[in-house]
């Protein structure tokens, strides 16, 4: 995707994940399926923003809509832990103020993103985790539902091929990191970004990613950027990817584009993969990643698109 010579009244960028997505991995029906799915967040957050709403509601209701469709590794379709539980994680930054809203390991919330906001909004804290979290949740009067909500039959075959094989096995079995984010800018000139995630098949150890970790999976600034990560989630902490895309282009300034790559180099040169989706205050919008593919889309006043593959 190129930059735009004057900025759009609003841009959105969503991602449904990163990996080994390829033509020959993909079934049709799996293909059209995704296209839907991803065609119906933007359309979501399209709403938002074509109406002159706020980046963080669009983001909000993108990611929302990503956690209710069975495709995606967040809310309904997360993937198992070792044990056999679902534990989501989901974040979200608000780009005016730097703002922003954690959870980890939460069981029972329809939408962890909409409970990332509660937290931002109604507490005074950050980050929330686990069964603290789940209880706020229970507070903030969001919608519960019960385990098998988020069940797939597809993550339990998963679960059971990883458990099946040697642990030295397990890392290669990523193939496909199905975390969701979303990043706008509003017609008011706001940035936002927001990341859900039922994590990594088979995490033990109350493990937690890079997506509920501000700075490294998700981040927001309206100096600079906003900014959602899918992906070996221990190697974005390390190279505190969002953080360091935003930080670059307010501090060195140059091509967004270039910024993002040169940040997944970096991840790359440590052993990771994945991608990220950038928006920048000046309706550029972005993605970069060092996998065969990533599901992602894109909308602006100039239309919508959505694809799949590298060569998409
Ligand atoms: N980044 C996520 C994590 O490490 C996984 C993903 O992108 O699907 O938890």
């Amino acid at each position: 995707m190129s930059a735009s010579d004057s900025r759009p009244a609003w841009r959105l960028v969503i991602h449904g994940g990163a990996g080994m997505i390829e033509r020959d991995r993909v079934s049709a029906g799996e293909d059209r399926a995704i296209r839907t799915a991803l065609n119906h967040a933007l359309e979501t957050g399209t709403a938002v923003l074509a109406g002159g709403g706020a980046a963080l509601d669009a983001v909000e209701a993108a990611v929302s809509a990503l956690e209710d469709d069975p495709h995606f590794n967040a809310g309904h379709g997360s993937v198992f832990t070792w044990e056999g539980a679902i534990e989501m994680d989901a974040a979200v930054m608000d780009g005016r103020d730097r703002n922003a809203g954690a959870v980890s390991g939460v069981t029972a919330t329809r939408n962890p993103v909409r409970l990332a906001r509660a937290v931002m909004e109604e507490s005074p804290h950050v980050f929330l985790s686990r069964e603290g979290a789940d209880l706020f949740s229970v507070r903030q009067g969001l919608p519960q539902v019960p385990p098998d909500y988020f069940e797939t039959a597809e993550r339990r075959r998963q679960l059971d091929e990883l458990r099946a094989r040697p642990e030295s096995e397990h890392s290669a079995l990523h193939l496909k990191y199905g975390t969701v984010g979303a990043v706008a800018l509003d017609t008011a000139g706001n940035l936002a970004a927001a990341t859900s995630t039922g994590g990594l098949t088979g995490k033990r150890w109350g493990r937690i990613g890079d997506s509920p970790l501000i700075g490294a999976g998700t981040y927001a600034d309206n100096r600079a950027c906003a900014v959602s990560a899918t992906g070996a989630g221990e190697y974005f902490i390390r190279a505190g990817v969002a953080h360091e895309i935003c930080a670059r282009l307010r501090l060195l300034g140059g091509d967004a584009r270039a910024v993002a790559d040169a940040v997944m180099a970096d991840v790359k040169a440590l052993g990771g993969s994945g991608g990220v989706i950038v928006v920048t205050p000046r309706g550029e919008g972005i993605w970069s990643f060092n996998t065969p593919g990533m599901y992602r889309g894109e909308a602006s006043p100039d239309g919508r698109s959505v694809a799949l593959y590298g060569d998409d």
